[in-house]
């Protein structure tokens, strides 16, 4: 591995609800083993959230969970919420009171997911073969703090006893230049090209991501290609030829649907790790991040040795990558998930009806192959 000066890496551990504890207990002893074979130590400490935050201290983001994220480098965040919690209040949903608070708290503003279906997988995939022959491989970036989620809203009753509720989508300059940062960085560890989705036609805000996106490339980036695309021809490229696309930069609501979609096409959300990256620094002067599987806390195979794991210890990688600088390491671990699945060793989500191994067995033949 590339040689890095010794880092002293402290991380927050929040496995949260049903599989969150299951698939975090696979990832921790993986990042540990390769952080110590590079010479790094970690420190972590474990703390409740969303359902678990709700039963032990009353609420789903308890102060000392936060207050252990914030003396934190990075959060590494499993999944919360399941049907236990369901009658609670919409406010007080173990997702919107644990995950939304922490996105503001942090100012994680760039989602980043990438969405790669090895060679070997594409038999998971609900794309025919043919249409995949060589996987998939592209990164959503998407703007997490702005836009249509975050503008202002209301409902009245109007003239004539009519109801009207209104959503507003706004945009800066500024943010969407900062978001685009994120997607140049990204496309020049990569292939370079970048597909940004709008709806140009139609939103205002979508013409000034265009001129933004279009100016900040030319400006620092001329070495990185930009394509634009309409939401809705995205959702249908992105089922017909997905290899066209490398880094897709959207809004945060086309983003939310469009990053859905492509989990899909990758097959299992088991497989699916994501990146929420903050406006700050953390220790290292690496942005502070919040890393986690894209897919939730699946109660209907919670408990059984079932889950996937690697989402969560793709998540690891990726925090590797992103909050330290630990290209070398984030790949080992990238290199050890696609042996061990390449190798068919592979939970149920991923063994299309063949013979499948537990969450337990997955994560140790994930170390074997470190
Ligand atoms: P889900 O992602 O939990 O499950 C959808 C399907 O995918 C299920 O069949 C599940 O078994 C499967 N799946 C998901 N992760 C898997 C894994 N690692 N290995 C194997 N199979 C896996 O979505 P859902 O059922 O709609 O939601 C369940 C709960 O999770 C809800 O309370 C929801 O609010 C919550 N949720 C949380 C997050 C989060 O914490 N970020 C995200 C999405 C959903």
């Amino acid at each position: 591995m590339a040689y890095h000066p010794a880092m002293n890496i402290t991380i927050a551990v929040l496995p949260g609800d049903y599989i969150g504890p299951e698939v975090m207990a696979v990832a921790l002893p993986i990042l540990e083993t390769v952080l110590r074979k590079s010479g790094h130590t970690l420190e972590h400490s474990t703390h409740d959230v969303g359902g678990a935050g709700i039963d032990r201290h009353g609420k789903a983001l308890p102060d000392s969970t936060l207050a252990a994220c914030r003396a934190a480098d990075a959060i590494l965040f499993g999944s919360v919420g399941g049907p236990k919690w369901e009658k609670l209040p919409p406010q007080e949903q173990p997702e919107r009171a644990s995950l939304l608070p922490l996105r503001k708290h942090f100012r994680l503003f760039a989602n980043v997911r990438p969405g790669l279906l090895l060679k070997n997988l594409v038999d998971t995939s609900p794309l025919r073969p043919d249409r995949i022959p060589d996987g998939v491989d592209m990164v959503c970036i998407r703007e997490l703090t702005g836009g249509l989620y975050f503008g202002a809203k209301s409902t009245r009753e109007i003239e004539g006893g009519d109801i009207e509720a209104i959503d507003t989508m706004v945009y800066r300059r500024s943010e969407i230049e900062r978001i685009t940062d994120v997607a140049i960085a990204t496309a020049r560890a990569r292939r370079r090209h970048i597909t940004l989705v709008d709806k140009a036609n139609v939103l205002e805000t979508s013409v000034l991501w265009r001129k933004v996106v279009g100016e900040r490339i030319k400006a620092v980036a001329p070495d990185v290609t930009l394509a634009t695309m309409y939401i809705d021809n995205a959702a249908m490229q992105l089922v017909l030829r997905p290899s066209q696309f490398d880094v897709v930069l959207t809004e945060n609501m086309f983003g939310d649907i469009l990053s859905d979609e492509m989990a899909v096409i990758c097959g299992s959300l088991g497989m699916m790790a994501s990146a929420s990256l903050g406006l700050d620094e953390n220790r290292h002067g690496r942005p502070y991040g919040l890393y986690e599987p894209s897919g939730g806390t699946a109660p209907d195979i919670a408990g059984q040795d079932k889950a996937n794991p690697c989402a969560q210890v793709l998540s690891a990688a990726l925090m590797l990558r992103h909050s330290f600088g630990l290209e070398a390491e984030a790949r080992a671990i990238e290199s050890a998930v696609e042996r061990t699945v390449a190798s068919w060793i592979r939970t149920a989500d991923i063994a299309g009806g063949g013979p499948a191994v537990g969450t337990r067995a997955m994560g140790e033949a994930i170390l074997a192959r470190l």
